[in-house]
């Protein structure tokens, strides 16, 4: 199977060949978990899950390995973190607390989407100073310092961008423009406005920081990527993903660090960038009150109609979020779904048209084309295999359950589990308060017995 992918190194689409087919690897740049996640968050985790379910079906599951990181120190995190900070444990631990709850809630978000885990999920602070023989933060500023590719000044080590002539490539903007577009802070201790901070010094009172040979303090936000992807990954590795907004500077950044660290001429053999978002034609902003969150989509709208609305435009074109395209993404995946509905669900092969379209620069539009073509006339176990294959299959989809969300559908399941519990050891108060806990909340249950005599019970929303 041929795989075409298009490379912002190169501008161009291109035969995707993997360093070592066994192990194939991608590092894709992930959020920074300080709040909810919003739907332009959602775009990249979405696009890169469906190309790791298609690396995976080319080249096997075990010989795919994608890393996404978390971002778990920055600014915003660490105002937050101080704001709520009760002083009973160490500011570092307080960032940790609050970011593991975001953790929580971001997975909760994008498990509802269909999108697989990661095979790793560094975080940031997990690789600031390890302490062990894996690469970190500090060992790489340390050798970049060595090597003359950074400088330290006033507790801050920084990027030397003249050391590197090829600085720009990914971007290829002028140099004026560079520095335009990096709205760059310049410092006094900088020898130039280009250059970028590796390591900046931290308040002791107000905010985290590790122990370096710099002092107190803590890393530049481009720095994390450079020691999570080498730590995992090594020098070179095949795909680096992320949104278009992060070419300039995180990712040029990011190859500057790692090439000089490596001595390699290239950081990743494919760059791939999704486009960026819009809702109901405006950018999004907290400020205009479109900012939507993953969690309040998710309210209204299956986790299907989401994903199906976000693969809907091709993931290289910008998007406009919009209720109207949900409301056609419903339909769609009723028309799918109507035309399995009684279908007795036998496992088949996944379309070989989906996939050679999807291997096509990832065209979603060829792949809805061949999905509407198997659900007219076409092999129905084929268009199940597909959907499941896209994480568009949900066979309870129409059912009432699926109105609820996923946390309400577990505090049922729960209640049910208790209840049986409670009858089985006759309990029978316990039992019927747990039934009318159940009624509360607009459930409706029947027990019966299963073909072993055993009880069951099973549930509907009342109508
Ligand atoms: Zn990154």
């Amino acid at each position: 199977m041929k795989l075409k992918l298009y490379n912002t190194l190169t501008r161009t689409k291109e035969q995707f060949t993997p360093l070592d087919d066994k192990n194939i690897r991608m590092y894709v740049c992930g959020p920074t978990v300080y709040d909810h996640a919003h739907i332009g968050n959602a775009r990249p985790v979405i696009v890169f899950d469906m190309l790791f379910r298609l690396l995976r079906h080319i080249y096997g599951e075990s010989h795919v390995t994608y890393a996404r990181n978390i971002t778990d120190v920055d600014d915003k995190i660490n105002k937050r973190a101080f704001e709520r900070w009760t002083k009973k444990q160490p500011l570092v631990q307080e960032i940790r607390s609050l970011t593991d709850s975001t953790l929580k809630q971001f997975h909760a978000d994008i498990d509802a989407l269909g999108v697989l885990r990661p095979t790793h999920e560094p975080r940031a602070t997990d690789y600031i100073a390890r302490g062990d023989t894996t690469l970190d933060m500090v060992k790489l500023i340390m050798r970049l310092v060595e090597k003359g590719n950074a400088y330290e000044a006033e507790g801050h080590v920084l990027f030397s961008v003249a050391s590197m002539p090829e600085y720009g490539g990914l971007s290829r903007r002028p140099k004026d423009d560079m520095i335009a577009g990096a709205r760059v802070e310049v410092a006094p201790y900088k020898r130039d406005p280009m250059d970028f901070v590796l390591w900046k010094p931290s308040n002791l009172e107000t905010e985290p920081g590790w122990d370096s040979p710099w002092g107190y303090g803590r890393p530049g936000w481009h720095i994390e990527c450079s020691a999570m992807s080498g730590a995992l990954f090594g020098d070179v590795f095949d795909i680096h993903g992320g949104g278009l907004d992060l070419i300039f500077p995180h990712h040029e950044n990011e190859i500057a660090q790692s090439c000089c660290y490596w001595d390699v001429p290239k950081m990743a053999n494919i760059w791939m960038h999704n486009g960026f978002l819009q809702v109901e034609g405006e950018k999004m902003s907290k400020s205009t009150g479109n900012f939507v969150t993953i969690n309040e989509v998710l309210k209204d709208w299956s986790g299907d109609v989401i994903r199906l609305n976000m693969l809907k435009t091709h993931y290289r074109q910008p998007i406009d979020w919009t209720v109207k395209g949900l409301e056609e993404c419903d339909s769609m995946l009723r028309n799918w779904h109507q035309a399995i509905e009684n279908h007795d669900a036998k496992e088949g092969e996944i379309n070989t048209a989906i996939i050679s379209s999807l291997s096509d620069d990832l065209n979603m539009a060829q792949v809805f084309a061949e999905l509407h073509a198997l659900a007219k006339t076409g092999n129905k176990n084929q268009l199940i295999t597909s959907l499941k294959f896209l994480g568009l299959y949900k066979p309870e989809i129409y059912s009432e359950k699926e109105t609820l969300m996923p946390e309400q559908n577990q505090k049922i399941e729960i209640l049910i589990a208790d209840r049986i519990a409670a009858r089985a050891s006759k309990n029978f108060a316990e039992s019927d308060r747990l039934r009318d806990q159940l009624i509360a909340l607009g459930i409706e249950i029947q027990d019966g017995k299963d073909a072993t005599g055993a009880p069951t019970t099973t549930w509907k929303v009342k109508g």
